[in-house]
């Protein structure tokens, strides 16, 4: 059932508040825009509880468990509802009913991958380990799935080189990189000096 209310085929703005990111081909971007908008715009959004015209609008959890997260500053309550939905892909006993992801899931996986890369990279790399690592980070910002982010990360980029020279240069790097965004979506700036605890040694 689709709780959605729209007159206009092509939504502005979310129930997050944010822009709505639609594809070249007019149809809305799934990982460009969290689950909530997306399935607010596509209509698939499910309302909480049957038979009730007050009823809530929930994300279907299935299509991205761990995205359903309500971002800063959406009114909509979205809990998770797969205690009452089929959870497996039919035919198996392992796999869930996972979706492709959205922003946030998308976004925190990317940034896990990339301050893991830091934590891996060599004290004292190889030329070659540097110039590879450069590369890839350009690459990186080409293939981002989600275009308006890739954009601006390509633009940090260019303006920010990649600091490849040790690992502590390439962590703090990153973290600046990801500040940059932290800052650009309202959040908490994270104190780069920390990068290590997070990301290689853990917490005391
Ligand atoms: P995340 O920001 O994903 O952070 C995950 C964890 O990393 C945090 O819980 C914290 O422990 C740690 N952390 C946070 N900041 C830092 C830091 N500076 N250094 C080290 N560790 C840190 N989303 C958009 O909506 N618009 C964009 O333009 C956009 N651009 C992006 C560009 C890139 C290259 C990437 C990888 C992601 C981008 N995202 C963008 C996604 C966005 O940054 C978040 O990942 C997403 O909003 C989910 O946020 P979160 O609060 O779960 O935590």
């Amino acid at each position: 059932m689709s709780s959605r209310t729209e007159t206009s085929k092509t939504p502005e703005f979310g129930l997050s508040g944010r822009k709505i990111i639609y594809d070249e081909d007019g149809k809305p971007c799934r990982s460009c825009n969290t689950l909530l908008d997306f399935q607010f715009v596509t209509g698939t959004l499910k309302a909480r509880g049957s038979g009730n015209s007050s009823a809530s609008p929930v994300a279907d959890s299935t299509q991205s468990p761990g995205s359903g997260e309500l971002a800063a500053g959406a009114a909509t309550d979205i809990s998770n509802t797969s205690a009452d939905q089929p959870l497996l892909i039919p035919g198996s006993k392992t796999y869930s009913k996972s979706g492709p992801a959205d922003v946030e899931e998308l976004g925190r996986s990317s940034w896990t991958l990339l301050h893991t890369i830091a934590a891996k990279y060599p004290n004292k790399p190889s030329d070659t380990q540097k110039q590879e690592m450069k590369q890839f980070m350009t690459i990186f910002s080409h293939v981002y799935p989600c275009g308006w982010c890739a954009k601006d990360f390509e633009l940090f980029i260019k303006e920010n080189a990649p600091k490849v020279d040790s690992k502590d240069d390439l962590g703090r790097w990153i973290c600046a990189a990801h500040n940059e965004v932290n800052e650009k979506l309202g959040k908490e700036k994270f104190n780069c000096d920390l990068w290590k605890k997070r990301w290689v040694d853990g917490w005391d």
